[in-house]
């Protein structure tokens, strides 16, 4: 049974904000619809689909391969390539890269794979300044936060949130909410940061074995900026990233953003293959628990994801419990997928924040079949023995009674009456049943089903 707090207790904390909650469902939902015009608008949508997720399966299955043929041509394109088996190791390799390049100041743009290795609190506890160039990572590092989401890390916050930290940290005018100045003034406060960064660190969306280069897409071009008035740049990549050839490529940028926001293409679709003359380029490719995933046949297909987040924007659990809520880097069904492999006891509550209806497998671009697996990371997690005393026992007790009809039966008798009998302040009594806070049972049927049917049957036998 694991000691941290489960998914439904952090939930509680973002639950009490009940106005937050109603417009950051709204909000995602919003997103979902913008991804439906967007796939109705392309036909082939579901060909794609497919096509992108035979390019995944065929590139896991031949993984080492294509790393091989990786490594080779971005060695030859004069790109620095290192091997990183987890998070510490990431960590030192780019840390060592910053000193040797003797940098005190870096810039980062999105990159999920550096938050799930904390890298920034690495470099700072380094001397080295970290500055997210993203606008919404910008934000959520002045908060001192983790991003909630994939795709907008700083979903979770309002305007006036954002207003409030400018305020605190940039010094602007106090009660600013206009979105655009607000836009403006984190504009004018990084661009001081691009100017005076050595390092720039990247984020990979993918990679391409043919060719070596990796590619960067965002919608503030904020990478391209950083990259291009560094000295040196890093670009951090999981091994599962690859694609085999640059053919592929297209069929991805397609999916990518049409299923993360809705837009047919994202703004800057960057190639770095080679460093330019004078500079450097280190690509650092990370194992972090990746291969023990891949070594798990019912969870293989989770490293397929292209970090759309489409499935947290459909999920109905994840829309009203907050991208925070996961404790995880990923958060949402895929993080509820990934995070029992890097740590089963940690992460037991989350194949449990899912209400398994198959929304985030209907959504998700490669076809990962999402809600099986959170299904059998459930049947793991029994297994292992990691289900509380109050979910096993009661399984157990269920299991017998529906394996023996008399009790069964005689279950319904006494639910019936008792659900009559039982004062509403009992069933409804804070803290005693939380399915009870907002809900009402319907009131119990006099005859059970079986009784019911029995009697219509003869009636119509009449
Ligand atoms: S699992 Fe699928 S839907 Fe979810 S983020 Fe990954 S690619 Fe997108």
């Amino acid at each position: 049974m694991s000691q941290s707090p489960t998914h439904a207790q952090r939930s509680d904390v973002f639950l009490l904000d009940a106005e937050r909650t109603t417009w950051h469902d709204e909000t995602l939902w919003f997103v979902r619809q913008k991804r439906d015009k967007a796939v109705y608008a392309t036909p082939e949508f579901q060909e794609l689909r497919q096509l992108a997720s035979d390019i995944k399966d065929h590139t896991l299955s031949q993984l080492a391969e294509y790393l091989e043929q990786f490594e080779a041509a971005a060695l030859a394109n004069g790109v620095r390539v290192h091997w990183a088996a987890d998070a510490d190791e990431h960590n030192a390799i780019v840390l060592g890269i910053v000193r040797a390049a003797g940098a005190s100041r870096v810039v980062k743009s999105k990159s999920m794979l550096t938050e799930e290795c904390h890298l920034n609190p690495h470099l700072l506890a380094n001397g080295v300044e970290v500055i997210d160039s993203d606008l919404g990572e910008r934000i959520i590092q002045l908060r001192g936060e983790a991003p909630s989401h994939v795709v907008l890390p700083a979903i979770h916050l309002k305007k006036e949130d954002v207003g409030e930290t400018f305020w605190q940290h940039l010094g602007t005018e106090k009660g600013l909410t206009d979105p655009q100045q607000l836009t403006e003034a984190a504009r004018q406060h990084l661009r001081e940061k691009f100017l005076a960064a050595e390092v720039a660190i990247s984020g990979v969306n993918f990679a391409v074995a043919e060719t070596g280069s990796v590619v960067v897409c965002t919608n503030e071009g904020n990478a391209d900026l950083a990259i291009g008035l560094a000295r040196v740049h890093i670009a951090c990549m999981g091994m599962e990233k690859l694609l085999p050839r640059l053919s592929d490529l297209a069929v991805f940028t397609r999916l990518l953003t049409r299923s993360a926001t809705g837009q047919p293409i994202t703004t800057y679709t960057s190639h770095f293959t080679r460093p330019a003359p004078g500079k450097e380029m280190h690509v650092v490719i990370v194992n972090n628990g990746r291969s023990q995933q891949l070594g798990r046949p019912d969870f293989r297909a989770s490293l397929k994801c292209i970090r759309c987040g489409a499935c947290m924007n459909t999920c109905p659990v994840y829309r009203r419990s907050g991208g925070h809520s996961y404790d995880f880097t990923i958060p949402g069904p895929i993080g509820a997928i990934l995070s029992p492999n890097i740590d089963m006891r940690q992460h037991v509550s989350l194949p449990f924040a899912s209400t398994l209806c198959g929304s985030c497998t209907d959504v998700c671009p490669v076809k990962i079949d999402i809600h099986t697996q959170l299904y059998k990371w459930r049947q793991v997690l029994g297994a292992e023995g990691m289900l509380p005393a109050s979910k096993k026992y009661s399984m157990k007790l269920l299991s017998r009674v529906l394996a023996r009809p008399g009790l069964f039966k005689a279950g319904g008798v006494a639910a019936r009456l008792g659900l009559r009998l039982v004062p509403h302040a009992l069933s409804h009594a804070p803290g005693y049943n939380p399915w009870a806070i907002a809900r009402e049972l319907p009131a119990p049927p006099k005859q059970s089903f079986r009784e019911w049917y029995a009697h219509q049957s003869s009636v119509s036998a009449k």
